[in-house]
């Protein structure tokens, strides 16, 4: 049976050529780039299938070495001081907000770090994993459900954060047309992404984006406002992104046997350092008085 294909849910446009392909479990996965809007986008059999698989310590493994990496006490280190920072830069930058929600809020690490100073905030995770580390690492309580499903109040939330999965969700549209209702006329949403037409990607080759179910969209600048001007939002702030990390996972990524012996011998797994995520973008964005509905017909 064949199956009926989507339209670009960007531009509409049904033109479109196949950019990268693999197996992965037994199946075949394609990334097709639209070719009026250059957004590429694997739209693959299931979405339940990439829940599940963002649920796996496989999923985890290409970023660092997999859930014992992830909750271990260094790791979580390195999220508060990530933590930190970017509260104080939203302090520096919009000012605090009163009441904020966290789109795949993890180990809760940003939502205590709001609530320290302040902040009403709700995290929400699908993972029933994290969902319980958060609880036993930070002692926070994190919504488990997928936000797509969730029954939320219109105009009640001043921001709304989501980091590390926006190329991931099922529909970037559908996503980012929520967050608008959600939010309060000139609310706040801070998110990031991986910048596809980074130089780096051609070094980095097949570690810049994950090659598997869950990487969905491969994003530029241009896509991305375009989603922004669309759901009726206003860009403020584009800049790098910075990561905090260990020296461990560091070498996970690089994937280096020499060096990760070294690092071994040498007991430096733990010791965190700042680093530039290679094409890695932060977005401030705010949800514009009067939103409109945008053509892009022409
Ligand atoms: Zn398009």
């Amino acid at each position: 049976m064949s199956k009926m294909r989507k339209g670009c849910d960007l531009c509409g446009s049904f033109s479109e050529s196949v950019v990268n392909e693999r197996m992965f479990r037994n199946q075949m996965l394609r990334w097709r780039k639209f070719n009026v809007c250059s957004l590429i986008f694997q739209d693959a059999e299931s979405y339940a299938d990439a829940k599940e698989f963002m649920q796996s310590n496989e999923y985890l493994e290409s970023t660092c070495r997999g859930y014992a990496d992830y909750l271990s006490i260094s790791s979580e280190h390195c999220r508060r001081r990530q933590s930190f920072r970017l509260v104080e830069k939203i302090a520096r930058y919009c000012g605090l907000p009163s009441k904020a929600m966290e789109i795949g809020a993890a180990t809760g690490t940003f939502v205590k770090a709001l609530r320290e100073n302040g902040v009403d905030c709700t995290g929400m995770d699908f993972s029933p994993v994290l969902v319980k580390a958060a609880k036993e690492m930070n002692g926070v309580d994190i919504v488990n459900n997928d936000f797509m499903d969730a029954a939320l109040p219109t105009e009640a939330y001043d921001a709304v954060f989501l980091f590390g999965t926006v190329g991931t969700v099922s529909s970037i549209k559908m996503l980012m047309e929520k967050i608008v209702r959600i939010l309060k006329p000139s609310g706040l949403f801070v998110f990031n992404y991986m910048n596809y037409n980074h130089f780096s990607r051609k070094l980095l080759g097949k570690r810049y984006h994950r090659q598997t179910i869950s990487s969905r969209y491969r994003l530029t600048g241009t896509t991305i406002s375009r989603y922004l001007d669309a759901a009726g939002m206003r860009l403020l702030y584009d800049e790098p992104d910075y990561k905090w990390t260990t020296v461990g996972s560091l070498a996970g990524y690089l994937r280096s046997n020499l060096v990760a012996k070294i690092i071994a011998v040498l007991h430096i797994q733990w010791i965190p350092l700042m680093v530039p995520v290679p094409g890695g973008r932060i977005v401030f964005s705010q949800k514009a008085l009067h939103s409109r509905n945008k053509c892009y017909c022409g």
